[in-house]
């Protein structure tokens, strides 16, 4: 029997053991070590209290101060857009009071975002390989990627592993470090980040790496005391090794040879596939609506068309087992769910989403990640909502963002 039992709303100490419960045999840290993350809570009502706190005049100038926190201007709301609790669309519009910089700062971010989820749909697990460049080849240093030793990186380490987030300044440190300095495989740091990163996606966070490590523009992103100084000032005087700082200068890199970028990176011949349907395609009378991790917010498309339908989620046990996610990400999604099944009826299965869902008539919001796709079609998705893109894939250029954004319409291209 698949089914799991109701995840108890509103106590996240019970959404805590929950997940130990009946998801602990899976989880990176073992039934006995899960943990919710103490920066975030799970659910709409997180997601929407944080929207309303939402003020980003300053955040061009604050956006990647890291260290003392309070000096942070970036805005916390990721973990909430990477499941859909939030859309680019809602968030976009949020800003449009803000001082024009710091509108358009924060907007350019957004469609990084974007972005990422355009190369994605484009690309599905082709994104796993460098995609213009190999990264630079850098020697292994053998030891532990991030050292606790240096101050800097145990403190983004503690972070990640405690919180599940980190600011992207020092999301570029840690990928720069583990990559470039301690020459370590890009891809096995992808994979750290993904385990602990509440927000943690395949599409940004692939695309991160390949930036910061240069497999993307040929520019690789060396990190050095300098950002240190910059970004957290004080910082180094707690370090112990701050008189033979292994980051003192900035690293001489060489340039990691080129490689054939795919051609539908270049150039998509089918971007209506890509981005999949514009209208509801409605082939037959759905029983259900399927949800996936990608979009559980209350006004995922699906969900909000068909307030009379039950509602199912399917965690992937196999999936899960391959990745190993931490507790907190765990429980940030058991405490989402537990939410939904407030305000509507609610199966929760583990097992394979192929068997759970064989023989439904489902009502789902199309999704442009390969899993879904590939998914979909070998179930009886009766009712197709569109996914709700922020601007709908063109099919030009995304070889880089600049690029990318040229073939947009004008009011998202410019952002301000
Ligand atoms: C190595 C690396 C790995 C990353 N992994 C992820 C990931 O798994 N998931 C993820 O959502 N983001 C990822 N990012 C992008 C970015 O770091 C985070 O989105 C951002 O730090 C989230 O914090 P925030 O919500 O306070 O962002 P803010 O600065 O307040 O920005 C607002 C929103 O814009 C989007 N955004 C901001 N910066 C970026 C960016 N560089 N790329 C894409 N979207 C962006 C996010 O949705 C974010 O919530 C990664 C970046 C790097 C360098």
């Amino acid at each position: 029997m698949s089914r799991l039992p109701a995840i108890p709303p509103r106590d996240p100490a019970a959404a805590e053991r929950w997940v130990a419960e009946h998801l602990g045999h899976l989880a990176l840290e073992g039934a006995e070590g899960i943990r919710r993350s103490p920066a975030f809570r799970g659910g709409q009502s997180a997601a929407d209290a944080a929207i309303e706190e939402l003020d980003v005049r300053g955040y061009a100038g604050t956006r990647n101060e890291v260290w003392p926190v309070d000096r942070r201007g970036a805005t916390r709301l990721s973990p909430y857009i990477r499941h859909g609790l939030l859309t680019l669309q809602d968030v976009w519009g949020r800003a449009e009071a803000a001082p024009a910089r710091d509108r358009g700062k924060f907007r350019d971010e957004l469609l990084w975002q974007e972005y990422a989820r355009h190369v994605y749909a484009r690309l599905g697990t082709a994104s796993a390989v460098p995609l213009r460049h190999e990264a630079p080849p850098v020697p292994s240093t053998d030891g532990d990627p991030w050292p606790r030793e240096m101050a800097c990186v145990d403190l983004c380490r503690v972070e990640l592993r405690r919180d599940g987030w980190l600011v992207n300044q020092t999301r570029m440190w840690m990928a720069s470090q583990w990559a470039l300095r301690s020459g370590a495989p890009w891809q096995d740091g992808e994979d750290a980040f993904f385990r602990h990163l509440l927000d943690g996606s395949r599409a940004a966070n692939r695309l991160g790496w390949q930036w910061t490590v240069g497999t993307a523009t040929g520019r690789p992103y060396g990190f050095s005391r300098w950002q240190v100084e910059k970004r957290a000032p004080g910082l180094c005087a707690s370090c112990a090794l701050r008189d033979r700082c292994p980051v003192e200068r900035f690293p001489d890199l060489p340039k990691g040879a080129d490689v054939a970028p795919p051609e539908v990176l270049r150039r998509d011949p089918d971007p209506a596939a890509t981005g999949g349907p514009e209208l509801v395609v409605r082939e037959g009378e759905p029983d259900a609506v399927w949800l996936t991790a990608e979009s559980l917010g209350s006004s995922d498309p699906a969900l909000a068309a068909r307030p009379e339908l039950p509602v199912v989620f399917v965690l992937d046990e196999d999936r899960l087992r391959g990745w190993r996610l931490s507790g907190k990400r765990l429980v940030f999604l058991a405490e989402t769910l537990a939410e939904i099944g407030e305000h509507r009826e609610l199966e929760v299965h583990l097992g394979s989403p192929r068997r759970v869902l064989a023989g439904r008539r489902l009502a789902a919001t199309w999704t442009p990640v390969p899993g879904w796709r590939r998914l979909a079609d070998r179930l009886s998705v009766v009712e197709a909502h569109p996914w709700p893109w922020l601007t709908r894939p063109h099919g030009r250029s995304a070889r880089s963002f600049s690029a990318w954004r040229k073939a947009l319409p004008a009011d998202r291209a410019r952002g301000a």
